[in-house]
């Protein structure tokens, strides 16, 4: 398969080896690599399906190396794409062939914690859960865990606006980052926010929070740090059919209880986790629901009382409540090992991640199964249920003559579903090159227009992770004189991707 992408720029390719000597003046060591072999690792990010070598890497240590390397690129109009851990699901670290590749891998140092404010300041290459460690001594942590926190860089949170399963009472990344230093193409360094919660003119934390690496590059984070909850515990709560379990996480909601996470299972995806990590799940159930109450020991049990009536109410036939800290881990044990465990059962696969109002689950699964029929593929359903966010993963054979292609017009048709039912592309993992031509479908004209004036406003030469998220107009200039009249872009013929 291939992705359409902005056509090299056969100028700069001939210029490599000046390039490449000039970036070792400002890295020196092995902070540039250019050999094939070893910029092997970094063809690809999780979106694993597309794969084309970088230009170069590079792996500057410090802010000022960074600063240096941007304005160099932007003097001589080079293409750069940011990279953190490279575990993007959507392409959004996906490399060009006439870029540099910056990885910001060597920022893992804890710059400060300030325990009495609540707040530590990292540097953007620490893993998601290197940050929950270097406050754990103190009964703190940091609130939002993707399930690769293992291995994805809070760097890379920022530029996806990650979540995680606790994202439903305690926020996105965007509710847990206060400010950062941000490098922009031209090697000027902003503070943008800062320990307070609130700051002076526009929000511009909220900009960059979900910008995927178009807009600068993060270099230090300012993230709220959050104290542990007393106690915690989950039940596992079986339906037979998938209505009932829909029907169970709006009715909890509606009652005004906020679970630390509620996330669903269907049967297929059940089955894979329970074959992989015996969590003890049934097999006998179209639906799992795992729901965890945090909070004073006292107000849990309360809790856990009146979502288990509720369940009840909503015709569960399976009930089991997590009595020991074992216990509450053996329950997530199987949700959190769901990918790999759906891996099991197909040569690949393809994750899907989009929104739905929480109400529409029903009608969201039912769709998704006519979509397979229509396909002929079978798909797997893992949900952050609270927050209405799908993760269909689609099962498919790459060496089967057109498999892929079918995978990949299901997802496109499953994106286009959650739009159609109230919701958006994108809960946690990006648009990236996954999505960047289903954008139209969520947004009007005027819409993107907007979205690419901010776009020209950091970066007016489009060198900054260019064919990504947008199906971009090639020229800010063009952008500028652009006027857009019912509905109807004009320039039709400018080249996009
Ligand atoms: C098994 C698995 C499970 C996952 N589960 C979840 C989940 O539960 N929730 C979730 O939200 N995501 C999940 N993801 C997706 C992924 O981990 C997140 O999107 C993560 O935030 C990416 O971080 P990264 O460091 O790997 O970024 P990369 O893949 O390196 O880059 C992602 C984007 O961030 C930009 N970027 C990276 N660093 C910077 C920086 N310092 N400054 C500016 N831009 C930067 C890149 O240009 C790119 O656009 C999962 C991925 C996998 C493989």
């Amino acid at each position: 398969m291939t992705i359409k992408m902005p056509a090299p720029d056969e100028g700069i390719l001939a210029r490599r080896d000046e390039i490449i000597a000039a970036l070792r003046e400002i890295v020196p060591g092995e902070g540039v690599i250019d050999s094939e072999r070893e910029m092997m690792p970094y063809e690809s990010d999780a979106l694993t399906a597309y794969r084309q070598p970088p230009m170069v890497v590079v792996l500057p240590d410090t802010t000022e190396q960074v600063a240096q390397v941007l304005k160099y690129c932007y003097d001589n109009g080079i293409r750069v794409v940011p990279r953190g851990n490279g575990t993007s699901l959507s392409g959004g670290s996906f490399p060009l062939a006439d870029g540099v590749l910056l990885g910001l891998s060597k920022f893992k140092r804890v710059r400060e914690i300030d325990f009495d404010n609540r707040v530590a300041v990292v540097e953007p290459g620490m893993t998601n859960l290197a940050v929950s460690e270097a406050v754990a001594h103190e009964g703190f942590y940091y609130a939002p865990d993707p399930s690769s926190q293992i291995a994805c860089s809070i760097g890379g949170n920022i530029a996806e606006n990650s979540g995680g399963v606790h994202s439903l009472k305690y926020g996105l990344t965007t509710n847990n980052v206060l400010g950062c230093e941000f490098v922009l193409i031209t090697g000027e360094i902003l503070r943008i926010g800062g320990r307070a919660p609130e700051n002076d003119g526009y929000d511009l934390m909220g900009i960059i929070t979900g910008s995927e690496g178009l807009l600068g590059v993060v270099t230090e984070i300012t993230v709220r740090i959050l104290k542990k909850p007393e106690t915690a515990r989950a039940l596992m709560v079986g339906f037979a059919e998938v209505e009932a379990a829909g029907e169970c996480v709006a009715r909890i909601i509606g009652a005004g209880i906020i679970p630390g996470g509620m996330e669903m299972m269907d049967k297929d995806a059940i089955h894979a986790a329970e074959a992989f990590v015996k969590a003890g799940y049934p097999l006998d159930v179209e639906a799992l629901l795992i729901i965890e109450l945090d909070g004073p020991s006292i107000e849990v049990d309360e809790l856990i009382r009146r979502v288990e009536a509720i369940a009840l109410d909503c015709r569960s036939t399976t009930c089991q409540i997590s009595n020991s800290e074992q216990e509450r881990l053996l329950f997530w044990a199987g949700r959190k090992a769901a990918f790999p465990a759906v891996g099991r059962l197909s040569p690949d696969y393809l994750c899907m991640d989009g929104t739905i109002p929480r109400g529409k689950l029903p009608e969201a699964l039912a769709g998704i199964r006519e979509l397979g029929k229509k396909y002929g593929l079978r798909c797997a359903n893992v949900f952050h249920a609270g927050d209405g966010n799908l993760h269909p993963l689609i099962l498919y054979d790459a060496n089967v003559a057109d498999e892929m292609q079918r995978a990949e017009d299901f997802g496109a048709d499953i994106l286009r579903l959650c739009v159609k039912l109230g919701g958006v592309l994108s809960g946690e993992h990006g648009i990236g090159v996954e999505k960047r031509d289903l954008m139209p479908e969520m947004l009007s004209d005027i819409d993107l227009a907007h979205h690419q004036r901010i776009k020209c406003a950091f970066d007016a030469k489009g060198l900054l992770n260019p064919g990504k998220m947008f199906p971009t107009l090639h020229r800010c200039a063009e952008l500028g004189r652009m006027h857009v009249h019912g509905g109807k872009l004009p320039f039709p013929d400018i080249p996009r991707f």
